[in-house]
């Protein structure tokens, strides 16, 4: 059994005390690729370092996280851009509008969207979304930027089955994560409609654990939680469901 675990932040400081132990015990549930989106330009050494440490099972993104979209948000897309230019990168990611946080940077953020959508186009990569509060303005983008190669990953997606519907429809796959497993998470109660050839699985490490460490540090070897738990809904066993989550996984990164 091979899972990929489609986003997860291994290079956090969350992980300095133990990222060896976390990564083994990743390795040994058999977790072995791992996607690391990035955030923003302070973290593209430890990105690296990470990537140099474990050969063959961590991919990296390049772009700018919306929550650090801010007064220097221009140096830090010009940071993006040298990246792309210099290396090989598998999406660029996370990007897209995050509403919770702070309002007072939306005009800047969306344009920071719009404008790592066009690199992304430019490379023939994936996009890895970052959506809060935000269904409306991301949606609003995608219909402007829809088609010409765009496609990736609608990651932590928490909407309802028609916004599912929506952003498969531009070209999506839904990145499900802990929240999954949550009583109040509702996306465990319609997302037996979605057809599985449109899911990913994913942790968002060291954030959202799923039950039952929901509350403490997330770490990609509780992708299994969420595994089970999708195999559940999807009434087929955990090895199917690894299979063909893995395949999706390549669909979208090209690896
Ligand atoms: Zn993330």
């Amino acid at each position: 059994m091979i899972f990929t675990d489609t986003h997860t932040h291994l290079y956090s400081e969350a992980f300095d005390g133990d990222r060896d132990e976390v990564i083994q015990n990743a390795l040994q549930k058999g977790i072995k690729r791992f996607f690391i989106p990035a955030i923003d330009s302070t973290y593209t050494e430890a990105m690296f370092a990470l990537e140099a440490a474990y050969p063959g099972h961590m991919f990296l993104m390049a772009g700018l996280h919306p929550t650090h979209v801010k007064e220097n948000y221009k140096e830090e897309l010009g940071h993006v851009e040298k990246l792309l230019a210099q290396r090989k990168f598998y999406a660029v990611g996370e990007i897209g509008i995050d509403l919770y946080w702070d309002k007072s940077f939306l005009k800047e953020q969306q344009e920071a969207f719009r404008h790592q959508i066009r690199l992304a186009k430019k490379y023939h990569l994936p996009i890895v979304i970052h959506c809060r509060d935000a269904f409306d303005e991301i949606f609003e983008i995608l219909e402007e930027e829809k088609g010409n190669g765009l496609y990736g990953i609608f990651h932590c997606f928490t909407g309802s089955l028609e916004q599912a519907e929506k952003a498969i429809s531009y070209n999506m796959k839904l990145g499900i994560g802990g929240v999954v497993t949550f009583k109040n998470g509702k996306i465990d109660t319609f997302l037996g409609q979605v057809d599985i050839k449109h899911i990913v699985l994913e942790t968002d490490a060291p954030y959202l654990a799923p039950v039952p460490y929901r509350g403490k540090r997330n770490e990609s070897a509780y992708l299994i939680d969420v595994a089970d738990k999708l195999a559940d809904i999807y009434g087929v066993d955990t090895q199917e469901l690894s299979r063909v989550t893995t395949k999706n996984s390549i669909d979208v990164f090209g690896i």
